[in-house]
């Protein structure tokens, strides 16, 4: 089972609707690393810079 959250009423739930009626949410977003992400677009930006270096 997973805890979710409604954000209208800051209240946790294991429902999928809040008796709100608001969808409740996941209160911890899917995995995900910034720093790889920023990382990836670092290597095409590196890339890029590369192909449009008139040597
Ligand atoms: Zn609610």
């Amino acid at each position: 089972m997973k805890i979710r959250k409604c954000e209208r009423c800051k209240r946790y739930t294991l429902r999928e609707k809040c008796r709100c009626g608001l969808i409740t949410v996941s209160p911890h977003p899917p995995k995900f690393s910034p720093e790889d992400r920023w990382g990836e677009w670092r290597r095409k930006a590196k890339k890029l810079v590369e192909n449009r270096t008139i040597r």
